[in-house]
């Protein structure tokens, strides 16, 4: 007999209702979205294996907000950070530390500001310098773990960030598109989706950051 095996993605969302959105200020309608991978034969869902996403997501600025941990199904009833801001940071302090242009606090903060909107302080860049510059913890495993949270949009934004400070400190080797695109396979996005976002970048003249190569050129 041939049974086929294998594993399905099932996403759902609900509607929630009105909430107060940090971002947009006001009450929006948002929605729910939950994500789980299931163990499938014949195509279909048999037992659920891991819940790969679970946020809430306002549908007018479109940014992801955590649902309430404290209980399932009830909602962060503030949404004032989208889930994506943190991770957002961390990486630009992670990549600026990795090329020692961490001195250079405001390219972090103006890549910031240029991608997400939202400002990146004085203390939390020291904070996640000496987090970054400690290296006790893997930055792939911690994207991997924060990908639960994000939409679309956030991850858009961290690859942005990760582009752009690369893109400030050096001239683009292998080495430095593949690490952008193991942060992509870390956040669960495909390659064209990495690609499509570099172009995207690039098309807007790199948000007009400015560049600090380490051999003074100036050659994009
Ligand atoms: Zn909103």
């Amino acid at each position: 007999m041939f049974i086929l095996f294998g594993e399905k993605i099932h996403s759902e969302s609900c509607t929630v209702g009105l909430l107060p959105c940090g971002v947009c200020g006001q009450e929006r309608p948002f929605d729910k979205i939950v994500e789980t991978s299931y163990f499938c034969i014949f195509g279909l869902r048999l037992l659920p294996i891991e819940k790969l996403a679970n946020y809430s997501q306002c549908n007018h600025c479109n940014n992801a907000f955590d649902t309430d941990a404290s209980d399932a199904g009830s909602f962060n009833t503030k949404n004032d950070l989208p889930t994506h801001i943190v991770p957002l940071k961390r990486i630009l302090s992670y990549l600026q530390v990795g090329y020692g242009m961490q001195t250079h606090r405001d390219l972090a903060q103006d890549i910031c500001l240029k991608v997400c909107s939202f400002e990146y302080s004085d203390d939390e860049f020291s904070r996640d310098v000496l987090l970054a510059s400690q290296g006790k913890s893997d930055i792939y495993d911690y994207l991997k773990i924060a990908a639960s949270r994000l939409n679309m949009r956030g991850k858009q934004e961290i690859i942005e960030a990760a582009f752009l400070i690369t893109h400030a400190c050096c001239e683009i080797q292998y080495e430095d598109r593949l690490r952008i695109n193991l942060m992509g396979n870390a956040l669960g996005v495909s390659l064209e989706f990495v690609s499509s976002i570099i172009d995207h970048v690039h098309a807007q003249g790199c948000y007009g950051v400015r560049r600090i190569l380490p051999t003074k050129t100036q050659t994009s």
